[in-house]
């Protein structure tokens, strides 16, 4: 056991450690510039993970990309799926409306490059096993991926000072920002276009910079050239040429990699949205289009699991199916109906099992306890309610850690982490040109939160150590 000085001098150590290897963010007073940054939140120790679900996440990673991936190209699912969603949910309307017009209009785009973050928490069974059980998959923006390849360095670091040198070999090694740079670099290469540039549509406050850097060197790495842009650049300079090419500031745009655009507060007016419906028009390729963004909402994520659904897009995969099921928790649709006004009873029951979940993302939106009840019984009579989905709630066991963020307290907490797993994949019209799973991310947040996010300032960005 240390002493409350040598977790104090171990802290010191961390922070200086994650600042030499670039686990940085920009702060919250100076999100414009890099003048001034400080480490990314992260935790003291690395979080012990049972081996075989660790690998049981990545095993499952390239049949969820295939899921992701059909999903998207079957409008009449996602249109049957969402139905009950898009009719009381503006956010998620207007995003079918302009997958509608593109379908309409007929694709101009036939390469897809598709870079996901399935998340996870471990559900503790009565018998000391955990169960792996999926939380969401991120479709769009999915972040951490470059912050996450640096992180392992740090905790190395910090064991073996702390005298655990051989604990501190078994930290793995990570490296997403290669992974997803990767697919990047491999849609770009199939745009055909040597000059084009990678665009990274990003977000007017840019805290969370280095995490992006880290995919653009790798890119610079391989002679690509970048660009950052806002939805106002694009719907200020932004236009198609007869081809249906993408031109941004006088450059033509190969691939657009949304870091934006994935809640209502991206879309600050209608020229931004006017801005995506040119994206999503034009011939680069888009991470994501606008399907694959639909694909990842929780509408979806209800939906699948309900019975025979993964058999309609995996017919011929029923190991896929099988082990995609197995990571589903309990999910429950709130339709019109008498099996919705079933699951609303149940919630008001017992609201302390479930989590209620809008169509958002983020962090910091769902729904808890008590506030489930308050919350369904003022919608539970009217369509309102089938904005949202009900899920189990996942308890995992908790660990203690202590959670270093800049002017937090140094104090030991109860911990509950999500393990992430980034999935790369690029299609090119029906061949699947690549489908991989490039990496992991653990996340580790005070018990005392329901809700997590490392950019909602709750939770902090870990590592697993393998047990
Ligand atoms: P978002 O898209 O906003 O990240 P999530 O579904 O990931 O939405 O939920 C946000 C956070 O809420 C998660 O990181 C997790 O901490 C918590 N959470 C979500 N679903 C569950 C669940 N079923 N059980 C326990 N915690 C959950
Ligand atoms: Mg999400
Ligand atoms: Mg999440």
């Amino acid at each position: 056991m240390m002493n409350a000085d040598q977790v104090k001098e171990l802290a010191e150590v961390a922070k200086d450690a994650a600042l030499l290897h670039g686990v940085l963010m920009r702060t919250q007073e100076t999100p414009m510039s890099s003048e001034l940054v400080s480490y990314a939140p992260f935790t003291l120790f690395p979080t012990p993970v049972p081996k075989a679900v660790f690998h049981q996440a990545l095993a499952v990673q390239t049949f969820y990309n295939t899921l992701v991936d059909k999903i998207s190209q079957d409008s009449e699912f996602l249109q049957e799926a969402l139905a009950s969603t898009i009719a009381v949910d503006d956010f998620t309307a207007r995003l079918f409306k302009i997958h509608q017009m593109i379908l309409k209009e007929g694709k101009s785009q036939d390469i897809v490059l598709g870079l996901n973050r399935s998340d996870y928490m471990l559900d503790q069974g009565g018998d000391g096993t955990s169960s792996l059980k999926q939380i969401e998959i991120n479709t769009i923006a999915a972040s951490f991926g470059g912050l996450s390849s640096r992180t392992p360095d740090v905790h190395r670091l910090v064991l073996t000072v702390a005298g655990r040198k051989e604990e501190s070999q078994q930290i793995l090694d990570n490296n997403p920002a290669a992974g997803l740079a990767r697919g990047i670099a491999k849609a770009w290469e199939l745009y055909g276009a040597p000059r084009a540039v990678v665009m990274f549509l990003v977000e007017e406050s840019q805290r969370n910079i280095f995490d992006h850097r880290f995919v653009e060197n790798e890119l610079w790495k391989r002679g690509m050239r970048t660009i950052r842009k806002r939805f106002d650049h694009v719907s200020k300079t932004g236009f198609l040429d007869k081809e249906k090419r993408l031109f941004v500031d006088g450059q033509e745009v190969a691939v657009v990699y949304f870091r934006n655009g994935y809640m209502p507060q991206n879309y600050i007016s209608e020229q931004a949205w006017d801005a995506r419906l040119l994206m999503e028009r034009s011939l680069a390729v888009k991470c994501p289009d606008i399907n694959t963004h639909l694909a990842g909402t929780k509408k979806v994520q209800q939906v699948l699991a309900k019975p025979g659904v993964l058999e309609r897009f995996l017919p011929d995969h029923p190991e896929a199916v099988q082990q995609i099921r197995a990571t589903f928790a309990g999910l429950y649709t709130l339709d019109m109906g008498a099996e919705g006004d079933k699951n609303i009873a149940m919630a008001l029951a017992t609201p302390d099992r479930f989590v209620l979940k809008p169509q958002r993302e983020g962090g910091g939106n769902n729904i808890y306890g008590t506030e489930i009840c308050q919350v369904l019984e003022a919608v539970k009579e009217s369509s309102e309610r089938t904005a949202y989905i009900l899920m189990d709630k996942i308890q995992p066991t908790p660990q203690q850690n202590y959670l270093l963020r800049r002017d937090a307290p140094l104090k030991i907490s109860d911990c509950l982490s999500e393990l992430g797993v980034f999935g790369t994949y690029v299609r090119q019209g029906t061949h699947m040109v690549m489908n991989e799973c490039v990496g992991h991310l653990l996340r580790t947040k005070s018990s005392e939160h329901q809700d997590g996010g490392v950019a909602a300032g709750v939770a902090v960005l870990d590592n697993p150590l393998l047990i």
